[in-house]
This record gives C-alpha cells, sequence and structure tokens, in this order.
C-alpha cells in the first residue's frame, strides 16, 4: 500500500452560526471526534432523477405519466452544482490550503508526469488553494433526452457524467435483451451530449445481481457503483465480492471493470452471538438518501469518519429532489412512503453543505477520479 502523504494543512476553525442554527449543529464539532488524516477521500455522487421517477412512489405514478408532470430536475441538479462551486471550504470550519509544490486532489504529491497527464488537468481543475468539490452525476436515459443543456452543464462544471439507465426500471427486472438495450442506448446518448466516453454506471435503486454486473461489462462501462450491502432493504440487489483484490474501496473485478460500492457503517451481530468475526458483519445505511435525511448531522458524520478510519474513503449519494421541498406531494401514497420521500427535504440541502464543510479536511470527487488514483485506471 503506497503510504499517504499529508496534502493539506489546517488552520484556524470558525464557526459558521447560521448554518448551525438551521441545521442544529451548534456545538457539532465537538462531539465529531479528531478530524481524520489528510488524503481521505470522498466520492460525491448525485442520481439525476426527478421527483416522479423514485420507485418508492411509482404505484401512483405510472411510467405513461411522466411526460405530464412537473419538470424540477433542472432546478435542483443547478442548485447542487452551484453548492458545489460555492461552498468556501477556505472559509468553512477547517481551513485548507496546498503547501507550495503540492498537488491537491491525489494521493501522490509526486508532480504531473507524461505517464500521467490527467493530474496536470485534474490540478488545473482545482482552484489554487482549496479544495475543489467534483461529483459524479449518475443520469438517466429519460432526463437526458429532455433536458440536454443540463447533461453538457454537469460536464462543463467539472463533473463526471455517468449512466442511471433510460427509465428507472429495476434491472434486476428487465430480460436479458431489455437489460442490454437500455444499457447501450442510455450510454450512448449521453456520451453524443457530452462528447465523453461514459465509465460508470449504477441501477436504480441497487438492483444489482450477478447477471446485471456482466451486461454492464459487456456494454462497456468500465466500473458499476450500484452495490448497497445494506440487506436488510428488500429492492437492494445482492452480489457476492467476498475475497476479491481491492484498491481502496471499489472491488476489481476484472483487468479493466470495477465495483465501487456505496459506504455503509460495519457493526458486528454481538446481539446475534456472532462475536468480532467478520462473518458476522451487518452493515448500518450510511450512504445518504434518506438514511442521511433523517439522521442528525453530528450522528452521521461520527459514522463517516469510522468509515473513513477503516477504508480511507466514503462513497455517498443523493437526488437533486431531496433538496426541493416545494415539489408536488403525492397525498394517496402510504404513509411509509410519503415518510421515505417527503421527511426532511426542506433543510437538506443546508445539510449537505454543512457536511461538505465539515469534511474539509478530505477530498471530494466523483468515481471515475477516485479509481484513476487508486488503480491507473485510465477511460480508453
Ligand atoms: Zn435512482
Amino acid at each position: 500500500m503506497i503510504p499517504r502523504q499529508p496534502l493539506v494543512r489546517f488552520q484556524e476553525r470558525k464557526k459558521n452560526s447560521l448554518d448551525e442554527e438551521k441545521n442544529g449543529t451548534e456545538g457539532v464539532e465537538e462531539f465529531l471526534g479528531p478530524p481524520s488524516h489528510t488524503g481521505m477521500n470522498i466520492l460525491l455522487t448525485i442520481d439525476v432523477e426527478d421527483w416522479f421517477q423514485v420507485e418508492n412512489l411509482r404505484p401512483w405514478i405510472p411510467f405513461c405519466t411522466w411526460d405530464f408532470r412537473e419538470l424540477r430536475v433542472e432546478r435542483n441538479t443547478h442548485a447542487l452544482l452551484d453548492l458545489f462551486d460555492d461552498v468556501r471550504l477556505e472559509d468553512g470550519t477547517r481551513k485548507c490550503e496546498a503547501k507550495p509544490g503540492e498537488r491537491l486532489g491525489s494521493d501522490s504529491a509526486s508532480p504531473p508526469t507524461a505517464a500521467d497527464p490527467g493530474a496536470s488537468l485534474r490540478s488545473l481543475l482545482r482552484p489554487s488553494g482549496g479544495n475543489k468539490v467534483r461529483c459524479t452525476f449518475f443520469t438517466l436515459g429519460w432526463i437526458a433526452e429532455r433536458l440536454p443543456g443540463l447533461v453538457r452543464e454537469i460536464a462543463a462544471r467539472g463533473h463526471e457524467v455517468a449512466c442511471h439507465g433510460y427509465s428507472h426500471r429495476m434491472c434486476n427486472g428487465l430480460s436479458e435483451a431489455e437489460l442490454r438495450k437500455d444499457l447501450r442506448d442510455s450510454k450512448r446518448l449521453l456520451e453524443d451530449l457530452t462528447g465523453d466516453r461514459v465509465a460508470g454506471f449504477r441501477a436504480p435503486n441497487f438492483s444489482i445481481d450477478k447477471r446485471v454486473l456482466t451486461a454492464v461489462r459487456d456494454s462497456g462501462y468500465r466500473y458499476d457503483s450500484s452495490y448497497n450491502s445494506f440487506s436488510l432493504h428488500g429492492r437492494y440487489g445482492r452480489i457476492d465480492l467476498n475475497g476479491g483484490p481491492k484498491a481502496g474501496i471499489a472491488y476489481r473485478l476484472g483487468d479493466d471493470f470495477f465495483e465501487l460500492p456505496v459506504s455503509n457503517l460495519p457493526v458486528f451481530h454481538r446481539s446475534l452471538g456472532l462475536g468480532k468475526h467478520p462473518m458476522g458483519q451487518f452493515h448500518l445505511p450510511w450512504s445518504g438518501g434518506a438514511y442521511f435525511r433523517l439522521m442528525p448531522l453530528w450522528i452521521f458524520i461520527r459514522g463517516i469518519r469510522s468509515i473513513l478510519h477503516d477504508g480511507g474513503a466514503y462513497a455517498f449519494y443523493l437526488h437533486p429532489w431531496e433538496v426541493d421541498p416545494s415539489q408536488p406531494k403525492m397525498d394517496q401514497a402510504s404513509f411509509r412512503s410519503r415518510f421515505k420521500h417527503y421527511t426532511n427535504l426542506w433543510k437538506t440541502k443546508d445539510k449537505l453543505k454543512r457536511m461538505i464543510e465539515l469534511l474539509g479536511d478530505c477530498r471530494f470527487m466523483g468515481c471515475r477520479e477516485y479509481l484513476e488514483d487508486k488503480t491507473g485506471y485510465r477511460q480508453g
């Protein structure tokens, strides 16, 4: 393992009293534990879909009605893009700046070389003296067809465009022909818009299995990010990753294909008498979405610190509709569905901003960039 080198140093801590008041996080830093080691990575991911496309509400909003629904994903995605551009880690609680001659945003402090031309580009894309927030946007083909400018905007602002399928159907419920067509067509659509190869795929509702994973690889993707280890959610798929070679938190499934799971918090089934052995490991849902909205921020960040301590990286996900408290409400949906979908929407955006600031000693990056850093992987 390559030893990590300190790329950032901390200076003064300042409280942002306004945000703390909004989020109920006043004094939260005292409870967060010590800062993690420098060089820790936060993989931010956004699944670009609109409020009426979520599986949770599908029984009340069938696909045939989508074209009659109000499109709100563009403004909500722009709100996230603006947040990522505007978050001022330098002015937040933890000041971050590069030492002379250091590359921001890399585990290695060595300068860019001919063998690593991407390093130069990545350095240029980050403002000097700051820790530029970058993200992977897993985008629905259905959205890309209707909002091509949004896809181009995401790419133009320095983020990775990846694929979330075409119409948000559960991958493990599609026939082989339907699945491969969906994977191929949505990839090509995004590539035509950005002029860049699409490397990553995330299955709607984490509906992955071995068959889907094979189809993702065969369709020309270089990584999948559909595995969610929380085992008590009925829709999340399962794949066996035990024993495979790892690069950071990524699993190498072939010479040029990786699984990059979202992150959860491992605990042990002591209560079940399974002891400390990893065979008894159980994961709490800690990767984002509703779990992020429902949990107090200081608890959530303590969990992230624990995950970072164990693996050096943490993969987070959110949706644009989760920062939109004014979206239409489906009153006829079940209480459970409404609770999962609408709780705490009003404060998610400020909570996300505060989370990023409180983790300002880490690097924020997309999935492809992480794989490039960890594996030498390059999009061919
Ligand atoms: Zn989705």
